[in-house]
């Protein structure tokens, strides 16, 4: 069996995840690619990941559905028979909304993928990776968002405070988990140039928001790979429950 360390990134095919998993199979981990729908998307990753020597799956599934979660854990473990690392970073944004204007399905299913998802995705990696389940231990790194301290106002706060969430999970996990050779930590990423925003309607909002960044410019999905990969790798040996921001200074 190969020594190469192996990552789940979920919703891996585009954006911060897609850079995630680039950057993470040019550092030497063997990725596990997770994804929605977009099988065009994954299907580039995977190929790039190979086509520079590395080695990638495409595991289909929804974060926000418990079945397709213990599948997917299930997945990887038939393809690559361990299990390293974790970035937990699939989740939705909506249409910009007041509090008083959301409807309960759009309530739930932002709690469901973006909470629910992460927690339940959490837990399978702490089942194969921490030392109380025979594991050989690992990290687990949480995306949260600069939305969980900012809240959002008039545009999505059921999205800011699924990632405040986020940030309380990441804490108590670390704690819980900490005698047990896992590690977890968050990034909060700022405002990002990915394609989440034209998904909750607003395409624009990276350019647009840059006057109000104090750096004066949208991050990048590798700027945010690499605050992954740091907290993923034996440099932060000593950091756990950390959230770390990155976000221009916003
Ligand atoms: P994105 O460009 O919209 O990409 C989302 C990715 O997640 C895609 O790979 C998508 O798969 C997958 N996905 C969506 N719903 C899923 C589900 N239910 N189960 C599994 N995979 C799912 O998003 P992004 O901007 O890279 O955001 C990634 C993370 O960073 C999110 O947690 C987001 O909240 C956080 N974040 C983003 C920003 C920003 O400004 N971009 C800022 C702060 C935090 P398909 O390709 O199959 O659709």
């Amino acid at each position: 069996m190969s020594d190469q360390p192996v990552l789940l990134v979920t919703g891996g095919s585009r954006g911060i995840g897609a850079a995630i998993s680039l950057l993470a199979a040019a550092r030497g981990w063997r990725v596990a690619v997770n994804y929605a729908a977009n099988n065009e998307a994954v299907d580039d990753i995977v190929a790039r990941i190979k086509a520079g020597g590395g080695d990638a799956v495409a595991i289909k599934g929804d974060v926000g559905e418990a079945g397709d979660v213990t599948a997917m854990f299930e997945a990887v473990d038939r393809h690559f028979g361990r299990l390293d690392g974790l970035a937990n970073n699939a989740g939705i944004v909506d249409a910009p909304a007041r509090v008083d204007e959301m409807s309960v399905a759009r309530i739930e299913r932002m709690m469901r993928i973006n909470i629910t998802g992460s927690i339940l995705c959490a837990a399978e990696a702490v089942r194969r990776m921490s030392t109380r389940h025979g594991g050989k231990g690992g990290a687990i790194v949480n995306i949260s968002s600069m939305a969980a301290i900012l809240g959002s106002p008039s545009q999505y706060v059921d999205y800011a405070a699924s990632k405040a969430a986020i940030d309380t999970f990441t804490i108590g996990l670390a704690r819980e988990v900490a005698t047990e050779g896992v590690r977890v930590n968050a990034v909060r990423p700022g405002v990002i140039d990915t394609e989440i925003h034209a998904s909750g309607g607003l395409p624009d909002r990276a350019r647009q928001m840059a006057p109000s960044i104090p750096m004066q410019r949208a991050g990048t999905a590798d700027e945010i790979a690499d605050a992954v990969l740091y907290l993923l790798s034996k440099d932060a040996s000593y950091v756990t429950g950390a959230i770390l921001n990155v976000s221009g200074g916003r």
